[in-house]
């Protein structure tokens, strides 16, 4: 088949008439991408200010990605985990190596990898912990967003995600985010096993706990002897101006949930990382993916690894994130329509004065995409900034100018 949309509408109608409408995308049809930009099919030009809600941590299109890519897919892309494949083992040795823990566990999406630490952290609460069969409690944050699954969904408080997709799944107790009194009270009831938590809230908002929450609530995990559990799908890989956002309180967690930026946003790669202890309850046959750990994806996922080494997305996300939110700042004084700019390293937001059930960050985004620049919001009144890390400071500072030009020009409908 040939694709030949030449103009958005037409990609709209079809998008419209033969798919679910599970989306509500901002009106621009985007075929192709290089680096932090990415262009209409029309021909227009956009900064990329989402990087597809992290994914695309190292810029569209990466070179070296996309030769892992290509080179793989002509030797070999599938064989299942009933073979052995040549590139799996040397993928899980430099992924653990990379973040430190004894083993991995690959899967594809992101919902795929926190439903996998949720089935270790029962395993393991009942096979190491001696928790009673079926009593496993574990606790998750008000605010959190961790996957579309039915479980997941079954411990959300957003009625958008869970409403009328019950019954829902048990085992989950909910305290509020970046509150250390109620995580205690909670660790201390019976059977509790562990703690799954974002490192910074993404699809709440970009919410930045206090300093120090991260390894207050570590701490208190240990004590209670129950797991840590960092979803660092969104802000691991660099994005938060470490490798990952629990290294800014020098935090280890027992799991680590990743996906997103794991492969550039080249194809669907996630683990789950954790220590001997810990990954070993899980036996052959009791978890596992058709896709995941396939060669592809391996191969794809060392290079995306290997980008942010070799060009310090890290260093380049603080540097970034610093000058950005320095502008910002300096810019919101001067006006009354954006209240707050909040982040850390390129994971940031605006939070617009307004109702959370407004139009008005839709309508903002609209007028950004007018302006050249394509971002998203989280909410009526918050809209996340979260550019490709490859972005230089030049680029950054005409993102700036958009964004200034256009918040000055805007009036609330
Ligand atoms: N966890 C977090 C923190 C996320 O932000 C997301 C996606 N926004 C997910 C999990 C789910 O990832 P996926 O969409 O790949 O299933």
């Amino acid at each position: 088949m040939e694709f030949t949309i030449k103009n958005s509408q037409e990609a709209i109608d079809l998008e419209n008439k033969y798919g679910a409408h599970n989306y509500h995308p901002l009106p621009v049809v985007l075929s192709k991408g290089k680096g932090a930009k990415v262009w209409d099919v029309e021909g227009n030009e956009y900064f990329d200010f989402l990087s597809a809600y992290s994914a695309v941590n190292q810029g569209h299109s990466h070179p070296h990605i996309l030769k892992a890519l290509t080179a793989q897919a002509e030797k070999l892309t599938l064989t299942s985990r009933a073979f052995y494949n040549d590139v799996l083992g040397q993928y899980e040795e430099f992924v653990s190596k990379f973040f430190g823990f004894d083993k991995v566990l690959p899967m594809n999406t992101g919902a795929e990898a926190v439903e996998t630490a949720i089935k270790l952290c029962r395993k393991w609460a009942y096979e190491k912990r001696g928790i009673p069969e079926d009593q496993a409690q574990i606790i998750v944050c008000d605010g959190n967003f961790h996957g579309r699954t039915t479980t997941i969904i079954s411990f959300s408080n957003d009625p958008v995600a869970y409403e009328n997709f019950g019954p829902y799944t048990p085992g989950f107790i909910r305290i509020p985010y970046n509150d250390l009194e109620a995580l205690e009270a909670a660790l201390g009831q019976d059977n509790v096993a562990g703690f799954l938590v974002e490192p910074i809230q993404g699809e709440a908002g970009v919410f930045v706990p206090d300093e120090g929450y991260l390894a207050s609530a570590s701490a208190l995990c240990t004590k209670y002897n129950s797991l840590f559990i960092a979803d660092e799908v969104q802000t691991g890989i660099a994005r938060t101006g470490k490798l990952l956002a629990v290294d800014h309180e020098n935090v280890k967690p027992d799991v680590l949930i990743l996906g997103k930026a794991l492969s550039g946003g080249v194809y669907p790669v996630s683990a789950v990382l954790a220590n001997n202890p810990v990954m070993e309850v899980i036996q052959p046959g009791q978890h596992g993916s058709t896709y995941g750990g396939n060669p592809l994806a391996c191969a794809v996922a060392v290079a995306a690894l290997e980008v942010v080494q070799d060009e310090k997305l890290a260093e380049r996300a603080e540097a970034l994130g610093q000058q950005f939110r320095k502008r910002l700042t300096d810019f919101i004084a001067t006006q009354d329509l954006v209240l707050k700019v909040r982040g850390k390293g390129l994971m940031n937001a605006i939070l617009i004065n307004d109702s959370e059930d407004s139009t008005t960050a839709w309508d903002l985004c609209v007028a950004f995409k007018e302006n050249g620049l394509l971002a998203k919001p989280t909410h009526g009144n918050i809209i996340r900034f979260a550019p490709p890390l490859v972005m230089t400071a030049e680029q950054i500072d005409a993102c700036c100018d958009i964004i200034e030009k256009t918040i000055a020009a805007f009036t609330k409908k």
